[in-house]
């Protein structure tokens, strides 16, 4: 015996008794068969009911395949033969709510946009249909939404029921079933009939506002994001919110925003600019200082320093020190990335990667090279004491280099 399903014909009951007239197992969990029940089992792009049979949890609603009969998962098992069920309305309201959408929203893209739905999903996180186009313009979208909620705001009638197969022959179907045996249609008033076992709401105006709210190229097909009812009120109440919030902290009208941010992008551009010229400036100060305090040797000045900038502010600073004539640099900066650098103004002869070398065997490392005129390297860490140690190794090397002053 297989089970009477009453949602086909009556889908706002939540409440019912029925008989217990098998008790099984559906992948290892407790599961029930009823003569008759109003839970909707996962079907048809649907997901199942949940709610209650005895006040025990119905965690999961499936067709059996070979006999039809609807389980009833439930999370522990079920004594007795009486069962009095309950289902949870609010996520069955939610998908009803949907599934009506969907069927006035697939029309719609039929009329306006010539495109056929192909692919239907819905869950608790989204709902989307699959369209047989992989583009749609924003204006044509529009049209369609526009469409969908006309037919919602004239709260047509919505109907489903067997026809006869003399009465099946006269009706034009959006889309032909694959499946033989008896059909269930479901018509909504003037503008959609399509075969669906699925659970609807009585009048269209139930659906509530249809929005579309996002699209995605899905290889040839289209997938259209949407959200109906009381989801599209959570959602625009997120969005409302949202948008209320960018306003205040940006002090202006929520349809001043975008011109808001843009300012901001450009100020902000135009302070970076700023502040770069300022660091230049800055640094070539610094440079010019340090030069001034160093001694000159006959050949060379030499800048030995550690730094307390980051590695790209010292290679900067020692770019501006070898501009002046006859001077070396030797910096580096200290921490997790220890870095050396050896650099050296172009009328030197010196080999600055052998210095560098000198000053990474001290760090214990020989990650790093560079030009003659200009090497790099490091990368492990080292106290302020151990770089300093490094580069007065580094300094040392440069004894045995030729020097052209003589
Ligand atoms: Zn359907």
């Amino acid at each position: 015996m297989t089970t009477q399903r009453l949602y086909y014909s009556d889908p706002y009951t939540t409440a019912f008794d029925a008989r217990c007239i098998e008790h099984t197992t559906f992948n290892d969990a407790p599961a029930v068969v009823l003569d008759r029940t109003y839970f909707y089992p996962t079907s048809g792009g649907q997901p199942h009911d949940t709610g209650t049979l005895n006040g025990i949890p119905v965690i999961d609603v499936a067709v059996r395949e070979g006999d039809g009969a609807i389980l009833h998962i439930v999370e522990r098992p079920l004594a007795g033969e009486q069962v009095h069920g309950e289902i949870d309305w609010a996520r069955r309201f939610d998908y009803m709510q949907h599934h009506t959408g969907q069927h006035i929203l697939s029309q719609a893209f039929v009329r306006l946009a010539e495109a056929e739905t192909i692919g239907f999903h819905m869950s608790p996180d989204s709902i989307t249909i699959d369209l047989d186009t992989p583009t749609l313009d924003a204006a044509l979208l529009e049209q369609v939404e526009t469409l969908a909620n006309q037919i919602v705001f004239e709260d047509r009638p919505v109907r489903a029921w067997f026809p006869d197969e003399s009465e099946l022959a006269t009706l034009v179907l959006r889309k032909t079933p694959e499946v033989g045996g008896p059909l269930r249609v479901v018509e909504v008033a003037g503008f959609d009939l399509n075969a669906c076992g699925g659970t609807h709401v009585a009048r269209t105006g139930a659906v509530g506002l249809i929005k579309i709210v996002r699209t995605e190229r899905r290889g040839e097909a289209l997938r259209v994001e949407f959200r109906c009812g009381g989801r599209a009120l959570a959602d625009y109440r997120e969005k409302n919110a949202l948008m209320n919030r960018l306003a205040a902290a940006l002090t202006t009208g929520y349809w001043d925003v975008p011109a808001a941010l843009e300012r901001l992008r450009d100020e902000n551009q135009s302070l970076r600019r700023e502040l770069r010229a300022a660091r230049s400036a800055l640094l070539e100060h610094q440079a010019r200082e340090l030069r001034a305090a160093t001694p000159h040797n006959g050949a060379f000045a030499l800048v030995t320093q550690v730094l307390d900038d980051d590695p790209q502010t010292a290679r900067e600073l020692a770019q501006k020190l070898i501009a002046y004539p006859q001077t070396i640099v030797l910096c580096g900066v200290a921490g997790e990335k220890a870095q050396i650098i050896a650099a050296r103004s172009d009328d030197l002869p010196h080999d600055m990667v052998a210095a560098l070398k000198a000053g990474l065997a001290v760090l214990g490392v020989e990650r790093g090279g560079g030009r003659p005129s200009f090497a790099q390297g490091g990368g492990v860490t080292a106290t302020r004491e151990a770089l300093a140690a490094a580069l007065a190794a580094a300094a040392e090397s440069l004894k045995s280099e030729p020097d052209i002053s003589r």
